[in-house]
């Protein structure tokens, strides 16, 4: 952890990123020829983080024209980057298109229409996937726990109605697949990627495609509840080559997010208040779900230390943000006893859907300091900001 006098003393909460790990990491998950692997930029879109992968080698999945943007002025060359999302309009693609990208995850009958036109408009012929929604019957094992429908892709049904051979525009050669998330077994993982070959390849045939390319999305887990259950990344290597000669494609590919960035990002805040609640131990915290709101929306939180070290015995306590809404808690977890006013608490895993998942803006506090540690040196990247900056 940084040195305290590298940091602000008036922020009430910050990341920091170490990127030197995160090095280390990519460059692992790199040496492998099974899998070609992209980043999902929504997991952490911070310049250094960006920077990071794009020298590792990593590939871009983006959704937005923000995300593009951010990793186009990375210097990431534009058919590095392919481009997901449900909510892909005509004009969104074609301008894609005009800034370089040729990859396509399409969604809908709408955005293949359109993304045809708009090839055919710019003389180019981009290459897409078709992204697919599979759904098990009431009864039969259902590898997906639970049968939502979700706006993300089409079921194959839907998928039928088309012939890739109407689109001239497109080399339609790829399925992308992506409806699970933050898986920790191997086995399951392996199981419910297994179960989805069948359905493609049928798929596939009936669309008189030529399946080069398969796309498995992410999902893969990090331990948020400390657990000790976590994926061997051998494993997964091995998993996947089976899947890939089952599915009889050239190329496989992975977008991942917190798997690739959770584990090097840290946010940091201190204890404002403590007190005892009726049976409960409670802390409150400079910073809560307007720095780190992920644990309100998914009943995950994650992992907290202290920074000070302490032979106390830990015990369980509520901890709480300081927003006027119960909502504001980022978990029940233990931490040493004599945890008071003052202290700092570390949060670990918060490399992905940390600072820009989350709600800066409710109730006018600071937004978050962001810092990165690369060659041992820690850098400011980004002020802690008052409300003043974005309120009119
Ligand atoms: C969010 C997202 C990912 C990354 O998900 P993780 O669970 O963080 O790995 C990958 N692909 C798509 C299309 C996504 O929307």
């Amino acid at each position: 952890m940084p040195p305290s006098d590298d940091i602000t003393e008036d922020e009430t909460g910050f990341f920091l990123y170490d990127l030197d790990s995160l090095k280390q990491h990519l460059s692992l998950l790199m040496q492998q020829d099974v899998i070609k692997l992209w980043f999902a930029v929504k997991a952490n879109p911070l310049s250094r983080v960006i920077q990071t992968l794009g020298q590792q080698g990593f590939n871009f999945d983006v959704a937005s024209q923000g995300e593009l943007s951010q990793v186009l002025a990375q210097d990431i060359a534009a058919d590095r980057i392919l481009n997901t999302g449900p909510a892909k309009s005509k004009s969104q693609m074609k301008g894609f298109l005009r800034q370089g990208v040729r990859t396509f995850v399409v969604e809908s009958l709408n955005q293949l229409q359109w993304l045809n036109q708009a090839a055919n408009e710019l003389s180019c012929r981009p290459q897409v996937l078709l992204r697919v929604q599979l759904q098990w019957q009431e009864g039969e094992k259902n590898p997906l726990g639970g049968n939502e429908v979700t706006a993300f892709g089409l079921s194959c049904d839907e998928w039928q109605t088309i012939k890739v051979a109407d689109f001239s525009a497109l080399n339609i050669n790829g399925l992308h697949i992506f409806q699970w998330g933050n898986m920790l077994s191997n086995a399951r993982m392996f199981e419910l990627w297994s179960q989805m070959v069948t359905p493609l390849l049928t798929l596939a045939e009936n669309l008189g495609m030529n399946l080069e390319v398969l796309d498995l999305g992410g999902g893969l887990g990090v331990d948020y509840l400390q657990t000790e259950q976590g994926l061997s990344w051998p494993t997964i290597i091995n998993d996947l080559a089976i899947i890939k000669a089952r599915a009889g494609v050239s190329e496989l590919w992975l977008e991942l997010g917190r798997y690739a960035v959770a584990e090097m990002g840290y946010y940091v805040t201190s204890v404002v208040d403590r007190k005892q609640n009726f049976q409960q131990q409670q802390l409150v915290l400079a910073g809560g779900i307007n720095h780190l709101l992920r644990p309100a929306i998914t009943e995950q939180p994650f992992p907290v230390a202290m920074l000070r070290e302490s032979t106390a015995t830990p015990c369980y306590f509520d901890l709480h943000g300081p927003l006027c809404t119960s909502l504001d808690k980022l978990g029940t977890l233990a931490l040493a006893d004599d945890v008071g006013v003052g202290d700092q608490l570390v949060f670990g895993l918060s490399g992905a859907y940390g600072f820009t998942e989350s709600m800066p803006f409710f109730l006018c506090h600071q937004v978050a300091a962001e810092y990165v540690l690369q060659q041992g040196k820690i850098e400011q990247v980004r002020a802690v900001a008052p409300a003043s900056w974005y309120l009119r």
